[in-house]
């Protein structure tokens, strides 16, 4: 048995050969592998689905325990979620929305017997013919996919590659001079828990998305002295709770035209703007939806506007939004120098048979779900 050189004690099976290796089991992966078991491929033999978990749900099952299903953007349905006898639109408001997601996510999953292998994190992706060296392997084609489970690493060679792996772990932090002299609690949206771990503290919310919005309204409930800081001036929207389709397309075209171009891809939330719902009618009553715009630096008790004056701090909450969570496709070199990679139609432009669910054009609720079922297509006349 080899041993793998990144990490000599752990022992690399090499399971064998699949036709697609799905990365992620939140909204982009699963869709993806339901839409490509109903074109015929075999859950679990022609398709595996890896996911670091430890649970159901995606990014959903690490969301703080106060987010409420009532509180959230509408959360769409998996394709096929009728079938299973779930829809979240009849899902019980008051209750947290990470524990109903993972069990609709878990329930799913079983009804369609995805199999999906967690806990279980791909460490990397290698192109089948640069990694094998041997040189009597016939035209190697397609991926090396390094997978580390609770035991082993184990290596699959597939045709094709889907990276649904999301941006859960990749907050954006703004690059502000003095965060390291900053002597109060800094968090991000991931790291972020409980309200009350704040109570009665002077607390800055950096960012213009509806995770800050969310921040400012649970922080304000339980008496934190919330400041509120954006880069740009906030752009709020009176079309409801749903965005109109010509503000939805708009952020789906400028998602599309970044990942087309290989740039960073730009802030959803710049892109589609804040609607004015109930939350925010909420705020303004409070008093509390009053925008600074960002400030200059952090000192060690607070922040330092661009006019010069001192806001005392206790706390900051980076909620500036998230990149996508690449690094296991580093040995695939994909980064350009605009800071992105190269994605049309969902395909990598430099490695045909990468896909990528849920990235750009894709993103959030904008899209997923819609493009899952193209993709699927796509990947099988790349498998014929
Ligand atoms: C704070 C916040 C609030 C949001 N609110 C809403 C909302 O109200 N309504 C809504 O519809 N959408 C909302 N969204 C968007 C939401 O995240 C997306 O709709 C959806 O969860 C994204 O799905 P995904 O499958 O792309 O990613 P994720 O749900 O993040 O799934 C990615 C999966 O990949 C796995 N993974 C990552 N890297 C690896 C690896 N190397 N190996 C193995 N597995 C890996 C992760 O464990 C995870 O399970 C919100 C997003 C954020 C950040």
């Amino acid at each position: 048995m080899p041993t793998n050189p990144a990490s000599p004690l752990v022992p690399t099976v090499e399971p064998g050969d699949t036709q697609v290796v799905i990365i992620g089991a939140g909204q982009a992966g699963l869709s993806t592998a339901y839409h490509l078991t109903r074109l015929g491929l075999l859950p679990g033999v022609d398709v595996l689905v890896v996911d670091r978990g430890p649970s159901t749900g995606g990014a959903w099952q690490h969301r703080w325990s106060a987010l409420r299903v009532g509180d959230t953007h509408k959360i769409h349905d998996l394709p096929g979620m009728s079938e299973a006898g779930l829809s979240f639109a009849s899902a019980p408001r008051d209750q947290p929305a990470r524990e109903v997601v993972r069990e609709y996510y878990a329930a799913y999953e079983r009804h369609f017997g995805l199999e999906v292998l967690r806990p279980a994190t791909v460490v990397a992706v290698t192109s089948a013919a640069t990694a094998l060296t041997t040189a009597d392997v016939e035209a190697p084609r397609g991926f090396l996919v390094t997978v580390r489970t609770e035991e082993q690493m184990r290596r699959y060679r597939s045709a094709v590659v889907v990276n649904a792996s999301g941006t859960w772990r990749r907050p954006r932090i703004p690059a502000v001079a003095g965060r390291d002299v900053f002597s109060g609690r800094q968090v991000t949206t991931p790291e972020y828990s409980d309200a009350h771990d704040f109570a009665g503290q002077r607390v800055a919310i950096v960012g213009a998305g509806t995770s800050a919005l969310g921040f400012l309204d649970e922080l304000s409930a339980v008496g934190a002295h919330t400041e509120w800081f954006t880069r740009r001036e906030p752009a709020f929207t009176d079309e409801g709770p749903d965005l109109s389709q010509d503000r939805g397309k708009a952020a789906v075209r400028r998602q599309d035209e970044a990942a087309r171009a290989g740039r960073r891809l730009p802030s959803i939330a710049g892109s589609t703007g804040l609607p004015r719902n109930a939350m925010v009618r909420r705020l303004d009553e409070r008093g509390v939806l009053v925008r600074r715009p960002m400030f200059a630096r952090l000192v060690s008790d607070g922040a330092i506007t661009t006019n010069g004056a001192h806001i005392p701090l206790d706390a900051v909450v980076w909620a500036a939004g998230f990149d996508a969570e690449l690094d296991h496709l580093d040995p695939l070199a994909l980064n350009t120098s605009r800071g992105g990679i190269v994605v049309s139609d969902g395909e990598s432009a430099d490695h045909p048979g990468l896909f990528l669910a849920g990235y750009g054009p894709q993103a959030s609720t904008i899209g997923a779900n819609r493009a899952g079922r193209a993709m699927a297509k796509h990947i099988m006349q790349r498998l014929h």
